[in-house]
């Protein structure tokens, strides 16, 4: 989410005319775009802010912005602790970006936009900026020229107790589907071909605001891009399991471009855990998911996010996590120890974990996982796979890198002519823990 708001406002500057510099000291408004769900990302702000005091005693014209989760969060605080910040912008109000570094250039007083108004509303169309489309491995974003992630709704009303999503970016609403498929459209007509759907929780689209009656459901929309000709990829991110529906299940039957990679954040394996992390599913709910999901496509690759030491979390309830990887058998999982989150619920819980423990069960979690994401990817081996070329490998050996349907890289060899974008078939010669090798199957 952080990386699309990062290129709507490098987006939106270009289309004010800036462009992008690689050198600081070439630049006349730097953003730093900021996300608070690791620990430490305050501390992080501030050092950088530190560190460009001086570029700013320099060059007093120097338009300075903080923007995304932590901007929320500190709001006042920030510019009462670094006057050198003109503008606080929360998440919520990236759309304003161009019209307050305008306002700031003109000197006027540091500026603040933080609320979490309900009645927001994306924008229907930015014009991507040729200054960054340019960029073949477009750095702003770090993402492809080919492939885009596209907002379809913002927020969250989930309220899981360790979370701080609900507060920094509001209340969920969805974004107007005629909106989401002309932006998709006018990429696909400059040549991208793989949409991400992007949004803090995807499968509930189209339940907010109010007045979004008409509004297709996820499925619905899902299968309105699909029908877009030259769009040949589609993936989303992220979901919940408790809105993950039978209508959305069935699309990975019958929508040939819909990735057979599913995300799906489980967090742990225990109930009594589950109940305090209000996340309104139970374990036994959850794998009756996973088990339709694979029957109606048993290649799906399921990746998940998991927090271990939660406040409370016993030894009992760590093993029932563990339980769950060996059951489920994910190709990969995101896992994090827990940590508080100013704002979240779970900060006032009683029975904090010591953080020996959750290091202890964070590493042995981990190296559970990383057995089964090994030996998932050695399952690949043999197989052909239908690979979108991303560019020379980063080994720097010459070889091509892509992703297969299943969001897997993959290295491989091939000729000097291919491009980017392209789509080949690929042999699978070996399964690594994070990545497979091949070579071009011809
Ligand atoms: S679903 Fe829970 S974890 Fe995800 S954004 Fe919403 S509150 Fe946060």
């Amino acid at each position: 989410m952080n990386e699309r708001d990062s290129e709507i406002m490098g987006q939106m500057l270009c289309n004010a005319d800036y462009s992008p510099t690689e050198d600081i000291h070439q630049a006349d408004v730097i953003v730093i775009n900021t996300c608070s769900i690791r620990e430490k990302a305050e501390q992080k702000v501030y050092s950088l802010l530190g560190r460009l005091k001086k570029l700013k005693q320099k060059k007093p014209d120097l338009i300075i912005s903080v923007a995304g989760c932590v901007a929320q969060q500190e709001g006042e605080r920030l510019q009462a602790r670094m006057p050198l910040v003109d503008i606080v912008l929360g998440p919520q109000q990236i759309y304003c970006l161009p019209e307050l570094v305008s306002r700031a250039a003109q000197k006027g007083k540091p500026l603040m936009a933080v609320d979490l108004s309900p009645s927001f509303e994306i924008p229907r169309y930015i014009p991507p900026s040729p200054a960054i489309s340019r960029q073949k491995d477009d750095r702003i974003a770090s993402t492809l020229y080919f492939k885009k992630f596209v907002t379809i709704m913002q927020g969250c009303n989930n309220f899981c107790t360790y979370c701080v999503v609900p507060y920094t970016r509001g209340r969920e609403t969805s974004r107007k589907p005629d909106d989401i498929l002309a932006e998709i459209e006018a990429l696909a007509e400059q040549g991208v071909k793989e949409i991400t759907l992007l949004g803090q929780n995807v499968n509930s689209y189209g339940k907010y605001p109010a007045d979004s009656r008409n509004y297709k459901s996820f499925p619905e929309l899902l299968r309105k891009v699909a029908a877009l000709e030259n769009i040949k990829r589609i993936r989303f991110t992220t979901s919940h399991p408790k809105d993950l529906s039978p209508e959305l299940i069935a699309c990975f039957a019958d929508v040939a471009k819909l990735c057979p990679h599913f995300h799906l954040p489980v967090q742990s394996g225990s109930n009594p855990v589950l109940k305090r992390m209000n996340r309104g599913y139970t374990v036994e709910e959850y794998l009756a998911k996973v088990d339709t999901l694979r029957q109606v496509k048993p290649d799906i690759a399921l990746t998940t996010d998991i927090i271990v030491g939660f406040p409370g979390e016993t030894d009992k309830d760590f093993q029932a996590t563990m339980d769950l990887l060996e059951t489920v058998r994910y190709h990969g999982a995101f896992s994090f120890k827990y940590s508080d989150r100013p704002q979240a619920k779970a900060v006032a819980f009683d029975n904090k974990v010591a953080e020996e423990v959750k290091s202890e069960r964070l590493s042995c979690l981990q190296q559970k996982q990383n057995e089964i994401s090994l030996q998932k990817n050695r399952g690949y081996e043999g197989s052909i796979q239908h690979i979108m070329v991303e560019g020379q490998s980063k080994n720097g050996d010459g070889q091509w890198s892509g992703r297969t349907m299943s969001n897997i890289i993959v290295n491989f060899e091939g000729p000097a002519a291919l491009s980017a974008g392209q789509e080949v078939q690929v042999r699978i010669t070996e399964g690594l823990l994070h990545s497979l090798r091949g070579v071009l199957s011809l």
